[in-house]
């Protein structure tokens, strides 16, 4: 599992997470840190940079009802929405994890 990941707000990518080892990169790449996230500005260069960090990229996404939990707009990894499911589930309602697949629906872009 990865230490950090990203979502794009508009004109920048916002990464969150234990940054502190890849800060130097992340400067190079003109990103700033803000107290609590980093962000760098959002371009196709950028974001191979990112990925190439090891950063995965969550995308929001309608999460189908399972277990206790009812359906929600949740952020997902992207690769997990391309699938069109997730397999990681917590049920908050039941405090278990939920290992059947979940029907996931990007909702932007
Ligand atoms: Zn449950």
């Amino acid at each position: 599992m990865s230490n950090y990941h990203m979502y794009r707000d508009g004109p920048t990518y916002n990464i969150h997470g234990n940054t502190y080892p890849i800060k130097d990169k992340l400067k190079a790449l003109g990103g700033t840190w803000d107290g609590k996230k980093w962000s760098v500005v959002n371009t196709k260069e950028n974001l191979d940079a990112l990925r190439a960090l090891g950063i995965s990229l969550r995308v929001k996404a309608k999460r189908d009802a399972f277990c206790h939990e009812s359906e929600s707009i949740i952020y997902a990894n992207s690769s997990d929405v391309q699938l069109g499911y997730t397999d990681k589930n917590f049920c908050g309602n039941c405090d278990s994890h939920y290992r059947d697949r979940v029907k996931l629906t990007r909702i932007d872009e």
